[in-house]
């Protein structure tokens, strides 16, 4: 994998903390997962008979995918898919053998052209349906926006104008962004570590790739100015073995491999792969070695200290965060509404809660499609947190239900708040010709009352909104 021209803002002393640090999160997670026994899958007679009668399987496969897959100096496959399908063959019979490509393009024509029959680790998509057969996928894993540092959360790609975005020529995640996000400018590149540097080198503003690549890429090039700036939901990589359609036997014995490796065999597989080695043996070059890493770490840890401070702050945040809305998540609603509650009862404060549901919210999916779905709660996320007052907590609480926590506010003035919310929904024009509306229920805290019987109250006068004809403010 070419690496020239990436800009490093770290140098490689912080480069080998993060090694150490891997290290030492693969050994726990090495000790808590134990492999499991092999297993042998039960095959039906004629797939017995074509694993006795065929030789091994002709196999073609991404030779740059680090770490998911790669062709090593010896010529032969190694990396995450690679332990995937060792697995398959053990259980299945089947022995597969390695046609050699020079890039994964060369590798879709040759399982166009027969050279081979089995790809190894890719999505399905129409455009691949048409010649491949798929197995269930044999590991998923997330695409994340890949942004400098600078860049905001990425909370709806289709309201960013003029973006460029840079794919690996051939993926399918450019496929789908082309037809889908037609705002934004795709770029292609040749490689993988091409892409992640035009980002870095700012000849393109984001990339979007899985997040085992991301972290593995990110962590081992030392790309410090590069950031996670948001995940696609319905974006997931299910990668699968694709079999060629004349290999309809095949396929069904691949696919019995592939759904009997269990998520801990996967997980072992993982971090064998993406963390740094670890060297078992001790020589005194080593031990020499070891004793100035830690001196290093010794010396660096205030650095580092700080650098773990920042991540850990974010993924704290990411994991109070609705990734769509970028509104506060189900969790960090319900912990701040304990808090709250507490607050009121000891101080003997006034405290209301008004529960929101988008009405009809289904239609507007069967008319514009998931996206558009998704597009009109990212609207309705950013109405939400204009309309509610500082002191106010707004949150996403589930699909297209949301909850706001009123602090210091009596029933009289949180309806009228739920009713300002109406009406900014009512007047804003998503759908030229159509108008939107929201139900809310409004509950005021009663004494001694708990979290749980105080929702229930909201959400009984949400219900009676939706039963006496939606568009309202309720209360109960
Ligand atoms: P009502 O007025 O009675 O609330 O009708 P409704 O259609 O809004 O309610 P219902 O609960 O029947 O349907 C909610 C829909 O919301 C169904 C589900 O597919 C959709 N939904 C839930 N989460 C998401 C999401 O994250 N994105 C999109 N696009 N749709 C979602
Ligand atoms: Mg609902
Ligand atoms: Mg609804």
């Amino acid at each position: 994998m070419a690496s020239t021209g990436i800009r490093r803002r770290s140098n490689r002393l912080a480069r080998r903390q993060y090694g150490l640090v891997a290290a030492m999160v693969v050994v726990v997670f090495c000790l808590a997962c134990r492999p499991g026994r092999a297993q042998q899958v039960a095959l039906t007679a004629e797939e017995q008979a074509y694993v006795q009668n065929h030789g091994p399987v002709r196999l073609c496969v991404d030779p740059d995918w680090v770490p998911f897959e790669s062709i090593n100096s010896q010529g032969e496959h190694e990396g995450i898919a690679a332990d995937l399908l060792r697995l398959v063959s053990e259980r299945t019979g089947v022995t597969f053998r390695l046609v050699p490509t020079t890039d994964w393009d060369e590798s879709l024509e040759a399982s166009k052209d027969g050279r081979c029959q089995v790809l190894s680790f890719l999505n399905e998509t129409p455009a691949r349906n048409e010649w491949l057969l798929f197995t269930a996928p044999v590991f998923n894993d997330s695409n994340v926006f890949i942004t400098r540092e600078e860049h905001p959360f990425i909370d709806d790609p289709a309201g960013l104008t003029g973006e460029s975005i840079v794919f690996p020529r051939g993926t399918s995640m450019e496929e789908r962004v082309r037809s889908e996000y037609p705002n934004l400018r795709i770029v292609t590149t040749d490689s993988e570590m091409d892409a992640l540097n035009m980002v870095s080198d700012r000849k393109a503003d984001m990339t979007m790739r899985s997040l085992i690549i991301a972290a593995y890429t990110i962590k081992k090039e030392g790309l410090f100015n590069l950031k996670i700036a948001g995940r696609l939901p319905n974006y997931a990589n299910n990668l699968r073995l694709g079999v060629v359609r004349s290999e309809p036997v095949l396929r069904g014995i691949l696919d019995k491999g592939v759904v009997s490796i269990t998520p801990q065999e996967r997980g072992r597989i993982v971090n064998e792969h993406v963390a740094i080695n670890v060297q078992t043996g001790l020589d005194k070059a080593l031990a020499l070695k070891i004793g100035l890493a830690f001196a290093l770490v010794a010396g660096l840890g205030f650095a580092w200290n700080y650098k773990l401070k920042k991540y850990n702050a974010e993924l704290m945040r990411l994991s109070r965060t609705d990734l769509l809305t970028d509104l506060p998540n189900r969790r960090q609603v319900m912990d701040r509404l304990d808090e709250e509650l507490q607050r009121a009862t000891r101080y003997h404060r006034p405290f209301a809660v008004i529960i929101l549901d988008i009405d009809h919210f289904k239609s507007v999916n069967d008319r514009l499609g998931h996206q558009g779905g998704d597009r009109f709660l990212v609207a309705f996320g950013r109405i939400l947190r204009e309309a509610v007052r500082s002191c106010d907590l707004a949150g996403r609480i589930g699909g297209e239900e949301f909850l706001v926590l009123c602090p210091e506010t009596d029933l009289e003035q949180a309806v009228q708040l739920a009713e300002r919310i109406r009406a900014a929904v009512a007047a804003y024009d998503f759908e030229p010709g159509r108008h939107h509306s929201i139900s809310a229920g409004v509950a005021a805290h009663l004494p001694g009352e708990s979290a749980d019987a105080l929702l229930a109250r909201a959400d009984a006068a949400l219900y009676r909104c939706k039963e006496g004809g939606r568009n309202k403010v309720c209360v109960l």
